[in-house]
């Protein structure tokens, strides 16, 4: 069956024909970090969903080219590097540093692009993206030197967020000198510079200034992109005013439909709040992290709710996912033994390993529950056919090749440790003969000699364990 997905545009799930691709990957273009502080999981939840959307188009088959942008200047990271009294560039610098190291412990796969908005090229692009607006009438320059899009002048404003011209409000993203506007929805594309910007200035046909956050968006995609584009995405929060923006600038300077996909997910909560750095109710990865759980658990907290269903986040979610990864290790380990040891078991074709149910479920707009609960239902039937020595290595193979697949799209299989070196399972064999003999003297000795090449053995009812360190997965 083909992909479906739910278009926000439309406010109908969709099949997902991108026309004719060949020769070209799907174009992917997602709204990216606002580098004024760190991200908070919030915003994890929304990169998490785009990496599951842009996985599971490629198990399919899809090649994806993906663009993230890097929103490194607007209001709050202006005032920000005021604050601490550095230039803005060393002040997001740290953010954007911080944003890629959290992406990777979430195993978040990195976009192919992620271009900045104070890279030249693309505020030549904004600059030159105005001007043709300005030109065709769809924006003007105002009393206080800055340029804003006149919505009137774009019929459709407004047919994204399926929202009533005579009902918008001022959206907080753009300047509060509203009566140098025409109408109270006209937003900025070009900022005219003033004193608490400091020395945040480019030149441009209208004066000193700076871009509106919207303008950076329209002008990196269709940069990297070009003028059309497949799939577009988003918190729900980006909907309005920022991506209905977007629509109106692209499609205002280039005549063409900019994006046939829009898929938006919905909030990260706490308290049935949404996770917001302005509440002040959001965690970042190293809280989390701080608390002892890894970052493949908060990927699995993060993702194992539907996209478009609020998720509250909570620590007894935490939990529940350290417990459904460990029923995944677990089973894992045993399907592994299996598959090694040859073990001519009864061989059976139940349950047979199934083909397609995963990323059918995956087809239907990510239904991650449906692929899950198929998961867990499958680990069910398996370890009982293991209890009952029902399973033979073929079998136990063929579940583990499923699993890579699907691990391909899931990433949430424990990092492998790395080789135990020799020497080491040497004495930990000798400790284990001393053991038995009682040679309690020796057994400690031997537990210091491996401890001092950097590994730790513990006594489990299943024999001795030995692991690295601290180390955790
Ligand atoms: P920002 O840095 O504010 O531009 O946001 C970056 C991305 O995170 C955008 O796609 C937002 O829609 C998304 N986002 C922000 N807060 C949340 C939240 N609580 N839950 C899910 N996504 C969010
Ligand atoms: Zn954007």
């Amino acid at each position: 069956m083909a992909l479906r997905f739910f278009n926000t545009f439309s406010r109908e799930i969709e099949e997902f024909e991108p026309g004719d691709i060949s020769g070209r990957p799907i174009r992917m273009y997602t709204c990216g970090p606002t580098v004024y502080s760190r991200a908070h999981i919030g915003n994890f939840r929304a990169y998490i969903f785009e990496d599951l959307l842009q996985r599971h188009l490629e198990l399919r088959g899809y090649k994806v080219y993906r663009v993230m942008n890097i929103t490194d200047v607007e209001d709050k990271t202006i005032r920000g590097a005021r604050e601490a009294g550095v230039p803005l560039q060393k002040f997001t610098e740290q953010f954007k540093g911080a944003f890629f190291e959290d992406a990777d412990t979430l195993r978040i796969k990195r976009a192919d692009e992620y271009p900045a908005a104070t890279d030249q090229r693309y505020i030549d692009r904004m600059i030159e993206m105005i001007s043709a607006l300005v030109s065709k009438g769809l924006a003007y320059q105002a009393d206080d030197k800055s340029v804003y899009f006149r919505i009137n002048k774009f019929p459709d404003y407004g047919k994204l967020a399926h929202f009533d011209l005579t009902q918008l409000q001022s959206t907080g993203r753009v300047k509060h000198d509203e009566y140098d506007k025409e109408h109270i929805g006209d937003f900025a594309l070009w900022k005219a510079w003033d004193e608490a910007d400091g020395d945040v200035k480019w030149h441009s046909p209208w004066g000193p200034g700076r871009p509106g956050w919207h303008i950076e968006c329209s002008a990196m995609s269709t940069a990297l992109l070009g003028d059309q584009i497949d799939i577009h995405c988003g918190g729900v929060d980006n909907i309005f005013p920022h991506h209905e923006a977007e629509i109106a600038q692209s499609e205002g300077v280039t005549g063409k439909k900019f994006v046939r996909y829009w898929l938006h997910c919905a909030h990260l909560l706490v308290d049935g709040q949404k996770m917001a750095k302005s509440l002040g109710n959001f965690y970042t990865v190293p809280d989390v992290l701080a608390k002892d759980y890894t970052g493949r658990e908060l990927r699995y907290a993060l993702v194992r709710v539907h996209y478009r269903v609020p998720l509250n986040f909570t620590w007894e979610g935490m939990n529940e996912a350290r417990e459904s990864l460990g029923r995944i290790d677990e089973w894992l380990a045993r399907l592994r033994q299996i598959g090694k040891s040859g073990n001519a078991e009864r061989p059976t074709p139940n349950p047979q390993c199934p083909t397609t149910a995963f990323e059918e479920a995956l087809d239907d707009d990510l239904n991650i529950s449906a692929a899950l609960g198929f998961l867990f239902e499958s680990i069910r039937q398996t370890n009982r056919a293991m209890d009952q020595k029902e399973m033979d290595a073929a079998s136990a193979s063929a579940w583990l090749d499923w699993w890579n697949r699907i691990n391909a799209v899931l990433d949430l299989e424990a990092a492998v440790d790395a080789a135990i070196p020799e020497e080491v399972e040497q004495f930990a064999q000798q400790r284990e003969n001393a053991r038995r003999e009682k040679n309690w003297k020796r057994s400690d000795e031997l537990r210091e000699r491996i401890s001092a090449l950097g590994w730790q053995v513990r006594d489990t009812k299943d024999g001795p364990k030995l692991t690295r360190g601290a180390g955790s997965t």
